[in-house]
């Protein structure tokens, strides 16, 4: 990496700087207090405590509940990522149903969902997979059509990852329940970005990761409403009321219950920033770059995300372009056996393959400035200008 450079970083999507108060709190659980949580001698045992305060900044961010008589926020079972909660309310779902076999969810979600699916499926399960409007955006009608008797499990993001779309859960949970199918939200962009209340709806359970809202990687929460039966995903030692084995991973654990609070505390203002950063950059990208469109559910969509498509140009250029500036941001391509598709988010929304293939996520975090904005808003209408003047399709147009 060239040092000189500045980085000016709208990929939080992807991952988040952990908070300097998050690494702060974490740090003693590496070096002075290291100890086993589980041990019965205090200079472990002491740990434990610490855990179940975290347990409870993370209920209170999402609205679980930890007022019973232990004070524990029995709803939040700590994981290694987004990828493992998904993956355990799935199966879970598959365990306890009683012999159902189908798992309705939507075409737009994260891998984390959809190839554990498609594995299901060759493992004999029935997969329907719900698909989106040009705006990104799922109808309930397709949901109703779908769940019925023999649906296990639906499984339905709260907020998606490229184009930002938030989507009605709530409302999703309340169908699948007609049928008696449970529902699982993947709200791992979601959580900390939007207010989520675990106490007014239904949902079963929900996925959230800790890189996401600047808390480290390896570290997740699934959420269990009270009541709905689980099967664990790890089985091993007791860990996690028998739900999760595996020795907890005690600091990452601890800086994500700080990261919640912070999310709680921060959130209301947040939101507010946020949209007006990405606000400034598409107002000003539109101002500047002919041909390009927004891509997603401008009324209801995370404040952070802006997915932006430049037609007639690839993705990949742009970002390499853009890279040697030091800005930082994703491409909505997935490069698979050396051809770059457009991902299976914009093919699902039916954008046409010029558009999809020029499409640039960016995506902001409470680190992020107005110089930020203007940086890119000054270095990236030149590059689309000079890729499009050595692209075949633009000169065509
Ligand atoms: N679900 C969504 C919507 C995501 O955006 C991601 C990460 O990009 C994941 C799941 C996976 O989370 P993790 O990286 O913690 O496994």
């Amino acid at each position: 990496m060239n040092k000189q450079v500045k980085t000016v970083y709208l990929d939080n999507n992807a991952t988040t700087r952990v908070a300097p108060e998050v690494v702060e709190k974490m740090l003693p659980f590496f070096t002075e207090r290291y100890g086993n949580p589980s041990s019965i001698h205090s200079f472990g045992g002491s740990v434990m405590p610490e855990i179940e305060n975290a347990r409870r900044q993370v209920a209170e961010l999402i609205g679980a509940d930890f007022r019973n008589k232990d004070n524990i926020a029995t709803e939040i079972i700590f994981t290694s990522c987004g990828t493992e909660s998904d993956n355990a309310a799935i199966l879970s779902a598959l365990a306890t149903q009683n012999g159902r076999k189908k798992i309705v969810t939507g075409r737009i979600e994260h891998p984390a969902v959809l190839s554990l699916c498609k594995d299901l499926e060759r493992r004999g399960y029935e997969i329907v997979t719900i698909g989106v409007d040009g705006k990104g955006r799922v109808s309930l009608d397709d949901f109703r059509n779908a769940i019925d008797e023999n649906t296990a499990i639906v499984s339905m993001m709260w907020a998606n990852n490229e184009i930002g779309n938030i989507y009605p859960v709530e409302k999703i949970a309340e169908i699948a329940h007609e049928k008696g199918a449970l529902f699982h939200t993947d709200a791992v962009q979601a959580v900390g970005k939007i207010p989520i209340d675990m106490s007014k709806n239904t949902i079963d359970f929900l996925s959230l990761s800790g890189h996401k809202l600047h808390a480290p990687k390896g570290v997740g929460v699934l959420y269990v409403r009270r009541g709905v039966r689980f099967h664990p995903f790890l089985i091993g030692g007791h860990q996690e009321m028998g739900r999760r084995g595996g020795t907890e991973n005690a600091a990452s654990v601890i800086g994500l219950g700080e990261a919640a609070r912070l999310a709680k505390e921060t959130m209301d203002q947040e939101v507010i920033e946020l949209a007006e950063l990405r606000d400034r950059l598409e107002k000003g990208l539109l101002e500047r770059v002919p041909k390009i469109r927004i891509n997603g559910d401008i009324e209801s969509r995370l404040p952070n995300t802006s997915s932006v498509s430049f037609e007639f140009i690839e993705g990949e250029s742009i970002l390499m372009l853009l890279d040697a500036f030091g800005i930082c941001a994703s491409s909505g391509s997935a490069c698979t056996t050396g051809s770059l598709e457009p991902s299976h988010v914009l093919r699902a929304m039916g954008l046409p393959y010029t558009a999809a293939h020029g499409t640039i996520r960016f995506s902001f975090s409470r680190y992020n400035t107005i110089e930020d904005v203007d940086f890119v808003l000054e270095k990236l209408p030149p590059i689309i200008e000079r890729l499009r003047k050595i692209s075949p399709y633009w000169s065509e147009k």
